[in-house]
């Protein structure tokens, strides 16, 4: 590469990207959600910045910031596809804060798909 990219740049890139699979894999992927991930990782640059540390927690945070901000304007993201009755509830990612974030059902107790990775998870559950 002739325009090198810092750890922390590339560790953004990455986060963006695995959020924006996983919205894709829910038909979610509108221009305004991808606004929602394009402010979490604006947010993110500054954290990470003052705690390099944290690099490896990025995906695992800006999934949550977008759930957070899908709650608040559409609803629960991601809705679990293990659990097929009860109410409807939204997967959670699991460590809240660490590396290789997952999206966990607490219900079942189940660990559902790594973030990025909601396509499989669900590839079997929708028509
Ligand atoms: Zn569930």
């Amino acid at each position: 590469m002739d325009h090198p990219v810092s750890p922390l740049e590339q560790a953004l890139h990455a986060a963006r990207a695995l959020v924006l699979a996983d919205l894709v894999a829910r038909e979610v992927a509108e221009a305004d959600v991808v606004s929602l991930v394009e402010e979490s990782v604006v947010r993110r640059r500054w954290w990470v910045e003052q705690w390099p540390d944290g690099v490896e927690f990025l995906a695992g945070l800006v999934a949550q910031d977008v759930q957070d901000a899908l709650l608040e304007r559409y609803g629960r993201w991601p809705l679990c596809p293990v659990c097929g009755t009860g109410d409807p509830h939204a997967l959670e990612i699991e460590p809240e804060l660490g590396p290789d974030p997952h999206w966990v059902c607490h219900q079942a107790g189940v660990k559902v798909a790594a973030v990025g990775s909601l396509g499989g998870a669900f590839g079997t559950s929708v028509s």
